[in-house]
């Protein structure tokens, strides 16, 4: 079985960079850049113009931004396989790393598997019906667009994500309203009273969105009142996910300690998880503030924790 001295799982902004970082320190990391598990290049290539990201003051589309990352990676010699990790072995060193269709040994490993938002089954918000046209779990990302500009948005859930989307969307809706199954907010107490007192938010306690309507974009949606079981329709432009996120550890089965949440859990500052020669980086160790530009800096860190740890080890 081939040994490589690092081995990347992931392929968003953390990942890439991590190769970009680790490659030029010539480490030769092997990247496994997914393949079922979702697009190369992660949650950036379900969005559109990406505004936030510096270095692009015109904007960039996700998807373009991120075949900019992965043809840097490349350029200096990361080796990209397309294929999911589907387990890891932490229990010796080097660690094993199997594949789809290859299993390879890793001195060190830096993961960099990301989040994903979660959402819920509603009719009219899957991908090929109005997912991506008007549905999104990303008001950050998405919310400028002009489709929902002035018009009248919905975001469903009730912790701090839904009041920040929230709170972020009246800047271009006409009104926001927050979607929630009970009828108290989750939110911390000063995000709650700010949802609470703004006078573009209002909250539809004890509802949830039943369907979504429309024809290329959402038009109308279905709420139901959890209490009295009424359901009404209403005039909507958007409607946003804001439930939480999932981190993508499942292949790491438990090996690794992660909080209550399921993200895992590095020694503050760095990319250091609970096993000495794995590295964590982006979304999957960030519940917090989970951005492409946070992501990209923190797959830095790991590249070069995963160095200084190699060249400790005497892993030239
Ligand atoms: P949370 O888990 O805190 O909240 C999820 C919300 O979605 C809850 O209100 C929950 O309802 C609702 N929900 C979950 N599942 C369903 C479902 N199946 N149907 C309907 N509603 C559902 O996730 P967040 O992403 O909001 O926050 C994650 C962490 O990040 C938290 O610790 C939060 O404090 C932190 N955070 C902090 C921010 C800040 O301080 N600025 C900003 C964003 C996040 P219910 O309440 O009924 O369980």
């Amino acid at each position: 079985m081939e040994t490589k001295k690092l081995v990347i799982v992931g392929s968003g902004p953390a990942g890439y960079t991590a190769a970009i970082y680790a490659a030029r320190a010539n480490l030769e990391p092997l990247l496994y850049e997914g393949f079922m598990s979702g697009p190369s290049g992660g949650q950036l290539m379900t969005t559109t113009e990406v505004e936030n990201y510096p270095g692009f003051p015109e904007g960039i589309l996700g998807p373009e931004l991120m075949t900019h990352f992965r043809t840097q990676s490349a350029r200096f010699g990361t080796q990209i396989l397309t294929e999911d990790v589907e387990s890891v072995d932490l229990s010796q060193r080097p660690f094993v790393v199997k594949g789809s269709t290859t299993t390879v040994q890793a001195e060190a490993l830096i993961i960099a598997t990301g989040a994903t938002a979660k959402r819920l089954e509603i009719e009219g918000t899957g991908d090929g019906e109005f997912w991506q046209r008007g549905v999104t779990s990303c008001a950050v990302c998405d919310g400028a667009a002009p489709i929902f500009k002035n018009r009248p948005l919905f975001v469903i859930g009730g912790g701090d994500s839904a009041v920040e989307e929230a709170i972020f969307l009246t800047k271009y809706g006409s009104r926001v309203y927050l979607v929630h199954r009970r009828d108290q907010l989750r939110a911390s107490k000063i995000m709650a009273e700010r949802a609470l007192n703004h006078p573009k938010i209002e909250i539809l306690w004890n509802s949830a969105i039943e369907k979504v309507m429309g024809d290329q974009v959402v038009r109308n949606i279905l709420v139901k009142n959890l209490q009295t079981q009424e359901v009404q329709e209403r005039e909507a432009a958007g409607v946003f996910f804001a439930i939480g996120h999932q981190p993508n550890t499942q292949f790491i089965n438990g090996q690794l300690e992660t909080n209550e949440a399921g993200y895992i859990v590095v020694r503050p500052g760095t990319s250091y998880t609970s096993i000495e020669g794995v590295f964590a980086a982006g979304d999957v160790q960030d519940p917090t503030y989970r951005q492409a530009v946070t992501a990209a800096g923190s797959g830095c860190m790991a590249a070069l924790d995963a160095e200084r740890w190699l060249s400790h080890m005497g892993i030239e």
